[in-house]
């Protein structure tokens, strides 16, 4: 009896948080009913449209007036504006933000065991699935190995809530190009990236990470930045073109991407000329090296306002620095706007706290002058095409993934309602639905 009970007990505990907790797809037809839908394909808003999912994946779209088949379980979102699960090409479930205060980017590395640091990648998988993120580019672990591939078959296997992963592994960098760095030189200290010298290692360290599931390579093409006494901004480059060149030519034999941090000068350079797929970061790219960019159709993931926040004091040189960056930002992204570059949404958060919005790129880029609807675009449909997963996701169409957000009011007017997703459905299974309390509540939406 009392055994009964506790089942029961258990089965009630289910019911009651499965639907927004579990991303499990339903078993039958699902019909959700939108106000308004982003079709981020053509770029247009639709009214009153009626999403059919089946399984995993959406079926069908069509105008309201469609008839529902009876026994269809049917979401009402006709006070909500609808859209893809968005996402962000340039995230570090593995990085615990770089507060000086809290020991700064080492103390990620020397105070943090690995169950501890996994115990974080969890909580920034689900962060990112409840703002409505539901596929990440993470862009390497910082010391954490391949961390990433595993928190990524975690979420696959239902264990934990969480986006899906495109993940990269260790990261590259050159001798003397990634912390930890200032210590004693007695000191073998450990590196937040893998260390590669010469286009052999280069190679060879791509096969490793390859071969461990990387799904990209990330490489970071400078390192320290200052302002020299001309009052212009400077970028250390790191690896050679051979390096590089190694390391891409490896992944693309394997039929996978290259993502290249880079500042700008010589190391972004180096970068376009050894065939980066997508240039991170990019904080002053001159005029020739767009037209090399549009050329060679490389990608340009901004991340600009891990750069509009937390400067240094303006007398330090940091300050300095801090400020001649955003200054230089602002005007590449003017840059690469005028001359259609392929750019995406990405936000470099874990270099940020994990609980600061992951949607706040989106005024960003808008306020840079990039109009609303295609800094949604650079958060679905052309993420998705990066990704090589054009159809997958990124759009609400048929066949695709049954990645849906929601938000109140209309995004293509006032782009920082997409800060409250209140709505989030990731292949298939609810996530999250703060338009139904009674039906999911908001307890999924509370970090
Ligand atoms: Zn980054």
């Amino acid at each position: 009896m009392r055994t009964r009970a506790l089942l029961a007990f258990g089965l009630f505990i289910c019911a009651a948080t499965s639907p927004c907790q579990s991303v499990k797809p339903a078993a039958t037809l699902t019909v959700i009913r939108a106000g308004s839908l982003i079709d981020t394909a053509s770029g247009e808003l639709k009214k009153n449209q009626l999403i059919f999912i089946r399984g995993e994946r959406v079926e069908t779209v069509t105008d309201g007036s469609a008839a529902i088949p009876p026994g269809a379980q049917v979401i009402d979102l006709s006070r909500a504006t609808v859209l893809p699960g968005l996402i962000d090409s340039h995230t570090h479930i593995f990085l615990w933000g770089e507060d000086p205060a809290k020991g700064g980017y080492d103390a990620n590395i020397l105070k943090a065991g690995i169950a501890l640091r996994a115990a974080r990648a969890t909580f920034a998988a689900k962060r990112s699935l409840e703002q409505g993120f539901t596929t990440i580019r993470d862009l390497e672990t910082e010391g954490a190995g391949y961390g990433d591939v595993e928190i990524k078959q975690a979420i696959e296997e239902g264990t934990i809530p969480g986006p899906r992963v495109f993940a990269s592994t260790r990261g590259i960098s050159s001798t003397g190009g990634y912390p930890l760095e200032g210590y004693a030189p007695e000191l073998q200290m450990p590196k937040g990236v893998q260390i590669i010298d010469g286009p052999v290692e280069a190679r060879k360290a791509a096969r490793e990470q390859l071969d461990h599931g990387a799904d990209w390579i990330k490489v970071y093409m400078t390192h320290r930045s200052w302002v020299d006494k001309q009052g212009r901004l400077y970028s250390q480059p790191t690896l050679t073109v051979e390096e590089l060149t190694a390391i891409v030519n490896e992944a693309h034999g394997w039929r996978k991407k290259v993502a290249c941090h880079a500042y700008n000068g010589e190391g972004l350079q180096r970068a376009l000329d050894g065939g980066c797929d997508s240039i991170e970061h990019g904080l002053e790219i001159t005029d020739a090296q767009i037209a090399q960019m549009a050329r060679q159709g490389t990608w340009y993931c901004p991340t600009l306002a891990v750069y509009f926040t937390d400067w240094a004091p303006a007398d330090t040189p940091e300050g300095k620095r801090d400020r001649a960056r955003a200054n230089l930002h602002e005007v590449s992204f003017g840059k690469a706007l005028k001359a259609n570059l392929k750019i995406v949404y990405g936000t470099d958060i874990g270099g940020m706290p994990w609980t600061d919005s992951m949607a706040q790129e989106f005024k960003r880029m808008v306020d840079g002058g990039m109009p609303p609807i295609a800094a949604i675009q650079a958060a679905t449909v052309r993420a998705a095409e990066l990704l090589g997963e054009p159809g997958e996701v990124g759009v609400v169409a048929p066949g695709a993934y049954a990645d849906i957000v929601a938000v109140e009011g209309n995004p293509l007017e006032d782009i920082t309602v997409l800060e409250k997703v209140k709505f989030v459905m990731k292949g298939g299974g609810m996530f999250k639905n703060d338009f139904d309390a009674g039906h999911c509540g908001t307890s999924a939406g509370k970090p």
